[in-house]
């Protein structure tokens, strides 16, 4: 019998055109022999429509006229039939939510899939949440024991009543370089780093136009270490990959935006080091409750102290991406990554029932 894997992709972030590469290559990825591919497409608006068979190039996904009669209502899903008429009614096997960002990665989709009662890739609903929201996540790693930057997060409304006080904070508890980030989005969007009070009053600006939160932390100068996790209740690290800015290390946008960065994999670090990373990583997986994958983002300083940056509940998925590159040098290529993702989803779903 073939496992009936429906694939959601597009949606209303940022991320949507990557989204749609990262189906791309897992459709091409999967063997036919074993799926029953059900591709669904969330356009940029936020409508589900019946994806179209990923076959061609992104760009003629973006170019398909939508037809009315092709969307459905996102709680149509549980019927793999109301996604194909051929095959009979006998709902989905698994769904792989190929979506990043708000309305994708933060908990949102997760929930619905848990109402609609359906096997689903990835994080659970308070991973996905916990994950998306970076106050929240360095305040449960904090209680798990894991060595962070020095942080502080404000509210908008506080920080309008009385915005002197927020930079005084700031200046005396975390001092200058600072990162000011919106605590709700990824990919560096309106993320700024700040020499002076001037830079964080620009930048203050900046982050709460994203969202109605925003985290500053301390900067450091480090170098940024990334490991793979995989695995709901006893989860495994790959090897250690490392990111490089070409540019200017902090140069984020050319780090996302222009892909000015290289990675090396496996990344130069002592075994030692990468023991304590691989610790972390676990640790940190442990501590948000996170199933099927992550990828755990670290800080590495010259005098060897390592900082826990962020988890990625879920990281960027083309065969280029970091995640599915340490998976690779791990020993365990693109098909075996989404066969065993769809095995971890099943799994999880049955030890709920
Ligand atoms: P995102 O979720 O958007 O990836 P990050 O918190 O990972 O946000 O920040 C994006 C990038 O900005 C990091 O990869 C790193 O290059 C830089 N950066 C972020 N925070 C710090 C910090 N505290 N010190 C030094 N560099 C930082
Ligand atoms: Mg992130
Ligand atoms: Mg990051």
């Amino acid at each position: 019998m073939k496992t009936k894997l429906g694939l959601l992709y597009g949606g209303k972030s940022a991320e949507h055109d990557v989204s749609l590469q990262t189906a791309l290559a897992v459709i091409k990825a999967l063997d036919l022999e074993k799926f029953d591919i059900y591709p669904i497409y969330i356009t940029k608006e936020g409508s589900w429509v019946k994806g179209p068979q990923l076959t061609g190039p992104v760009e003629n996904v973006k170019s398909l006229t939508l037809s009315a009669e092709a969307s459905m209502s996102p709680f149509a899903m549980q019927s793999a039939g109301q996604v194909s008429k051929e095959d009979g009614d006998e709902g989905f096997d698994c769904l792989f939510p190929l979506l990043h960002g708000p309305n994708g990665e933060d908990g949102t989709v997760q929930g619905l899939l848990e109402l609609l009662n359906l096997p689903y890739v990835g994080n659970g609903v308070l991973a996905s949440s916990a994950g998306m929201d970076k106050v929240i996540m360095k305040n449960i790693f904090a209680q798990a024991g894991l060595p962070q930057v020095k942080y502080t997060w404000f509210i908008r409304s506080e920080w309008e009543k009385d915005k002197a006080s927020a930079y005084d904070k700031i200046e005396a508890e975390l001092g200058y370089p600072c990162f000011v980030k919106p605590a709700n989005l990824g990919s560096s969007v309106g993320i700024s780093k700040c020499v002076n009070r001037e830079e964080l009053e620009t930048a203050f600006v900046e982050a709460f136009q994203f969202d109605r939160k925003i985290i500053v932390e301390e900067g450091v100068v480090a170098r940024e270490i990334e490991l793979g996790v995989l695995g709901n209740d006893h989860p495994k690290c790959s090897v250690a990959g490392e990111i490089i800015a070409k540019k200017d290390f902090y140069d984020y946008k050319a780090k996302y935006e222009d892909g000015d960065t290289a990675m090396v994999i496996p990344a130069d670090i002592s075994e030692d080091n990468y023991q304590s990373l691989n610790e972390m990583a676990i640790s940190a997986f442990k501590s948000l409750d996170c199933s099927g994958l992550v990828r755990a983002d670290f800080f590495l300083t010259k005098e060897g102290k390592m900082y826990i940056n962020e988890v990625n509940t879920m990281p960027g998925f083309t065969p280029f991406s970091m995640f599915p590159l340490l998976w690779k040098h791990t020993g365990v290529d693109y098909p075996q990554l989404i066969e065993t993702l769809v095995s971890l989803a099943q799994e999880r779903y049955e030890e709920k029932q």
